[in-house]
């Protein structure tokens, strides 16, 4: 049976686009949003607190700060990490601009190691590479959800004196030799935009077994000052000093209403998410043209993305011919990511360029993320693996 892409005119598999993600957010997370509305803090309010203890007690780290996006997250690590002018810090190209841009921030230089080829992670025996006098901190990102190597990490960060940060952005949910994200690294990093597992619309979390880290980034986001309004309000006090640099990097209460409501659906969300990549894995599993990322035998994704490589030498078909092909059949695939320091702008201020990390470019030139969130369907699903199918069926 041959049947016409939707590319070249024949009909599309499904007739609405099937984005790639999409947050779920339902009558109950609504409510509780309104209730705080109706409250009389809106900002540095009890409900800011109740989302980081549930969230700590959650990923079972002691400490953790809810700040406004994952990027102030980020920038708040580093700031803790007193990341500064000289400083080097070791980070997976593989990544949003945003888990690099967090150490230029601070002045730091980011120093790109390369992933590993079969899980994408950041490599061990690569940081080791490009480690120098200079070097302060490891930025790993856990790439799709999977987490990385940590205790591999750790103890080459102890042998140097360095802080690891785990940029966990897509790996809520998920677990390392039996331990859960959130405590993996000296300090963590979550989001909250809609895509990610839980939504807050914008925001972000650090968690931290560190008090003193804790506490720095509580600073960070309140403009450098130890004590917010609400404390003020409580002892009747004007008083405050400012005793460091920040910056305003407030979550509200309104976001972390929604949060702490979100949050009590997190484990049937990664588990969809999960239970959606297996039939994935399944479907791929003896299709030639298409290799999942593998996902180690030590470690549980949380799958925030389900990213795939084209086997270019299989079929006479590009990766963006194939993307091209799958948005015709309306399936909303995308990218993640270009390397990072092949952006335009880390080209010319560290003039770098290809060659770098030469297993991340040869990984972003052949990679696809297929749609993947908790609200899609078995039929949604179909869709994706049928328009797989007939894609690479038809440049076969
Ligand atoms: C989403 C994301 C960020 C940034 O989070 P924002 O909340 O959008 O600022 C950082 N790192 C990674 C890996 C991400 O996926």
């Amino acid at each position: 049976m041959f049947e016409q892409l939707a590319l070249h005119g024949g009909s599309p598999v499904r007739p609405l686009l099937l984005p790639y993600g999409k947050q779920q957010v339902e009558e109950d997370d609504i409510a509780a949003v309104v209730e705080v509305l109706r409250s009389d803090w809106l900002t540095v309010g009890p409900t800011i607190e109740a989302f980081e203890e549930a969230f700590a007690h959650f990923v079972g780290a002691s400490y953790a700060v809810a700040v406004s996006s994952g990027t102030a997250a980020l920038h708040a690590a580093m700031h803790a990490l007193e990341i500064g002018s000289g400083d080097e810090v070791i980070v997976s190209p593989l990544t949003f601009a945003a888990s690099a841009n967090c150490i230029i921030y601070q002045n730091g230089t980011p120093v790109f190691a390369d992933v590993e080829p079969d899980t994408l992670l950041l490599d061990p025996h690569q940081v080791e590479e490009k480690l120098s006098a200079r070097t302060k901190a490891i930025i790993a990102v856990d790439y799709a959800g999977q987490p990385c190597d940590y205790d591999a990490l750790k103890a080459i960060a102890r042998r140097h004196g360095l802080a690891v940060v785990a940029d966990a952005c897509h790996s809520v949910g998920g677990r390392y030799r039996g331990r859960a994200v959130g405590a993996l690294g000296d300090l963590n990093v979550f989001s909250f935009h809609p895509v990610k597992h839980l939504t807050t619309g914008e925001g972000g979390m650090v968690t931290t077994n560190d008090a003193e880290l804790a506490q720095r980034i509580r600073m960070f986001r309140n403009h450098g000052v130890p004590t917010d309004h609400r404390q003020r309000a409580a002892h009747g006090s004007y008083y405050y000093e400012m005793v460091t640099l920040g910056y305003n990097y407030r979550i509200t209460d309104i976001q972390c209403a929604l949060g702490l409501s979100q949050l009590k659906k997190l484990p049937a969300f990664v588990r969809r998410r999960q239970e959606l990549a297996a039939r994935y894995d399944e479907a791929f599993a003896t299709l030639e043209g298409i290799v999942p990322v593998n996902v180690r035998a030590d470690r549980v994704s949380a799958y925030h993305l389900y990213p795939v490589r084209c086997r270019l030498d299989a079929l006479d078909l590009t990766r963006d011919a194939m993307y091209a092909a799958l948005r015709a059949e309306n399936i909303g695939v995308n990218v993640h990511y270009l390397p990072v320091y092949l952006h335009p702008y880390y080209r010319r201020r560290f003039n770098v360029g290809p060659g770098l990390c030469p297993i991340a470019e040869a990984a972003y030139k052949r990679l696809l993320t297929l749609p993947l969130f908790p609200r899609m369907t078995d039929e949604d699903l179909m869709d994706v693996i049928a328009a797989v199918k007939k894609i690479i069926r038809s440049y076969r």
